[in-house]
């Protein structure tokens, strides 16, 4: 397993389309090998009710979430508290943090400083399910990079997998824009391994790279396989110029003070 890469992004059984991953198994993992990495479920799996784990992906998400404030509260709580007991070795805490079309995220107020990591992903895009104009799509995913930005965000996670799989082009333009806001607002893009678009994840980092702005290594892990696999992230940074004495000083790593403290 190599070790110099920080895994940004892993799921466990707080995220709904985790399969065979836990937080058990990541506490075995940490104690057993020197993989640094984060555990950062989906914030919408955790807030919406158990009968509406999928309630975020609706047209109801904002409704639904209002309704469910109260618990969304308790259930982040609830996750924050079991991670950190789970936490040993180079484990850190996180969460994949969704916004509602309003720019509002799926979080409880005043909780999200207290992660160690916090992803922004764009999942759930209402033009998108509308089949809307391409402009309004477009415009519709800067607003929710906005507000993730606006709320502090480490990393974009996947930045262009929701359009991309659902056949919408990604412009050199939004590409830019993307890539520019990143370094205005100072988070991280992802090369992510669970779903690859090549092409897209090369232009990206080299993009990035010109700019200075660090890329973030995720396997995004919903199974234990993908935990560790890093050939994909190695095979865009090689392609994208960088050598392995490069990767340190061009990759994203967490604050200090979460690493310290993991170390402690
Ligand atoms: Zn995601
Ligand atoms: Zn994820």
């Amino acid at each position: 397993m190599e070790s110099e890469f920080f895994d940004c992004h892993t799921h466990s059984e707080f995220s709904a389309c985790a399969e065979d991953v836990t937080l058990q198994k990541y506490t075995e993992i940490a104690r057993t090998t020197p993989q640094a990495f984060a555990v950062t479920d989906h914030s919408a799996h955790i807030c919406y009710p158990p009968d509406k784990r999928w309630g975020f992906w609706t047209d109801d998400a904002a409704e639904l979430f209002e309704r469910s404030r109260e618990q969304a509260r308790q259930c982040v709580t609830q996750y924050i508290e079991a991670t950190r007991r789970a936490q040993c070795g180079g484990m850190l805490i996180g969460i994949e943090l969704d916004v509602l079309p309003d720019g509002r995220i799926v979080f409880p107020e005043g909780l999200l400083g207290t992660l160690d990591v916090v992803l922004g992903a764009i999942h759930s895009m209402p033009t998108l399910r509308h089949e809307r104009p391409l402009e309004e799509i477009e415009a519709e995913f800067r607003l929710q990079v906005e507000a993730l930005a606006r709320h502090g965000m480490h990393v974009l996670a996947h930045p262009f997998r929701l359009l991309l799989s659902n056949q919408v082009p990604v412009t050199d333009e939004l590409l830019e824009w993307t890539v520019r806001m990143a370094g205005q607002a100072g988070f991280s893009l992802e090369i992510n391994s669970h779903q690859q678009f090549h092409e897209y994840d090369l232009r990206m980092v080299r993009m990035a790279l010109e700019r200075g702005i660090p890329a973030a290594v995720g396997t995004d892990s919903h199974r234990l396989a993908e935990f560790g696999d890093f050939s994909y992230h190695v095979a865009i940074l090689r392609e994208a110029g960088l050598t392995e004495q490069q990767w340190q000083s061009h990759l994203w790593r967490p604050p200090r003070p979460a690493r310290e403290a993991a170390a402690g």
